[in-house]
């Protein structure tokens, strides 16, 4: 007796969409058959021929928790990103409070998770410009890699240099962590905003002005050097341009273990986009021009990006208007855990023909494989966890405030029509969405050091 059987779905596996009946027993794939069987099961859903695509794995969020609760928690997070269909998330070390860079801290955000979270949940741990020392201890403790960066992100999070950075690098290759970075010139940005400031030129365009391309294909540079030498894995964060996505796969084809994700906003947005939307759409690197977003879905397009992570950075309301007008003092993040799946449906597979298998790699199976959590996480493959989202591919829906669990409800997709919508998810068999309406189910700790 399977305890779930879903019936009738366009399975979306690793060897293309197969029409087919998935059956789940003690939260892993069981079996995946033929329709028209009748498979006994405690509870048998329909799922009438919507996609069946593997749960998305969302390697980029911040949910601010502990500490900061009123820009998100682990709650609110992690019910939006059920209700976009994702089902595994991990959450960034910097934005809450503390800032997970030592073991103590880490213990508070592993409680956080077994008590709010709703999906599964993978940590992130900092590696600042003092930690080295304490990297391989985090890993043991259940770190899945370590985020820095090389340009400021405030004072309890402080960035790396580069001989930090290398530092940093050696004890991941020697223990094999994976380091991912946000990738900006601090030199470059600081004097270009200090010289702005002083003038008095506090606009959009001046902040565009003080994020140049260059600054953040230099820091790609330094990345890639620094892994090249200690022979660590690295992973570049949110790239937001072709430029950046061509380094990583020449460092690729040079042997350099290197990874690239961009962000839906990356992909949809131009700083034309910026001046309308002004601080909702604010983040770091900027969005760019119309050429380089072209650029981004070639390079997409063409398998050269390996995966598309959200980046969800809530902050509240005020926190995303300045009072005297003023743009350097406008939080810096965007939200997109519950619309990354749909948006890149949306503009991705109708708008510009990425294919569905290609979708699900994106999302979730390269996720999976750059995290250590495969092949327990990124696919619909018997012996997998049973991480769904049935996704109704003809819906038409609007992004709309109302709709959103975010504790903050603003977005820079409001008022978009999207064509493709989630419509159920599933954590390890447990059906925590179901149109419209969470199921509060208790999400995992993931540690891919161990066997979960
Ligand atoms: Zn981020």
């Amino acid at each position: 007796m399977f305890d779930l059987v879903l019936k009738n779905g366009m399975v979306v596996t690793p060897q293309g969409v197969i029409l087919s009946d998935v059956c789940v027993k003690d939260e892993k794939i069981a079996d995946i058959v033929s329709c028209g069987r009748c498979l006994p099961a405690v509870s048998t859903i329909d799922v009438g021929r919507k996609y069946l695509f593997p749960g998305v794995i969302d390697l980029h969020v911040h949910f601010n928790d502990p500490g900061l609760p009123d820009r998100e928690d682990l709650r609110t997070g992690t019910m939006s990103a059920a209700a976009g269909g994702v089902t595994t998330v991990a959450d960034m070390p910097l934005s809450g409070n503390p800032t997970i860079i030592s073991s103590a801290a880490l213990t508070r955000k592993k409680d956080a998770v077994l008590e709010r979270a709703v999906v599964d949940c993978a940590l992130w741990g900092g590696l600042v410009n003092d930690n080295t020392e304490d990297l391989a201890e985090m890993a043991a403790a259940g770190v899945c890699a370590f985020k820095a960066f090389t340009c400021c992100a405030g004072d309890d999070f402080p960035y790396v240099t580069r001989d930090i950075l290398l530092k940093g690098m050696l004890e991941a290759a020697k223990h094999n962590f994976l380091i991912g970075v946000h990738c900006e010139d601090e030199e470059i940005i600081s004097a270009m905003e200090i010289d702005a400031r002083s003038s008095g030129n506090n606009s959009v365009r001046d902040f565009l002005c003080a994020h140049p391309p260059i600054s953040e294909e230099k820091a790609v540079d330094m990345v890639l050097e620094a892994a090249e030498i200690s022979g660590a894995r690295v992973h570049i964060c949110h790239a937001t341009l072709p430029s950046v996505v061509r380094k990583v796969t020449a460092a690729k084809s040079r042997g350099i273990k290197a990874t690239v994700e961009t962000c839906p906003h990356d992909l949809i947005f131009t700083e034309d986009d910026l001046e309308k939307q002004q601080g909702f759409l604010k983040c770091t690197p900027p969005v760019r021009k119309q050429d380089d977003v072209e650029g981004m879905w070639e390079m997409l397009l063409s398998g050269k990006i390996d995966i598309v992570s959200s980046d969800h950075s809530p902050s509240t309301l005020s926190q995303k208007v300045s009072p005297r007008g003023n743009f350097w003092d406008v939080w810096g993040g965007v939200t997109g855990v519950q619309t990354l799946l749909p948006i890149l449906f949306n503009y991705g597979v109708i708008k510009r023909g990425l294919g569905i298998e290609e979708l699900a790699q994106l999302t979730s199976t390269k996720a999976a494989k750059i995290f250590g959590l495969w092949p327990q996480k990124g696919a619909i493959a018997v012996g997998c966890d049973a991480d769904f989202s049935v996704f109704d591919p003809v819906a038409k829906w609007t992004v709309s405030q109302e709709k959103l669990f975010y504790k903050n409800k603003h977005t820079p997709y409001h008022g978009m029509e999207i064509t493709g919508k989630v419509v159920m998810t599933f954590v390890r068999g447990k059906c925590v969405f179901d149109n419209g309406v969470i199921n509060l189910i208790h999400g995992k700790l993931l540690d891919c050091n161990k066997k979960n």
